[in-house]
């Protein structure tokens, strides 16, 4: 099983390779997240740099986690 992320507005969706909690915790935590990216000279794990880049580019519109096998 895959989790991701989908935007409701947009209709567009991403898989990042990671689990459902990870994607939660981003999700609840872009803030953070940006600034540790901000500050960090290895930068993010992959995963969480797209997310982060998902999360904004769709910042205020309705995202939800979602599944697929
Ligand atoms: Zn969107």
């Amino acid at each position: 099983m895959q989790y991701g992320y989908r935007c409701d507005d947009c209709e567009s969706v991403l898989f990042p390779t990671t689990t459902r909690a990870e994607l939660r915790w981003l999700q609840d935590r872009v803030h953070v997240a940006r600034e540790v990216a901000k500050h960090s000279s290895t930068g993010l794990d992959s995963w969480m740099m797209d997310g982060l880049n998902f999360l904004e580019e769709h910042q205020g519109h309705s995202i939800v986690l979602v599944s697929r096998r």
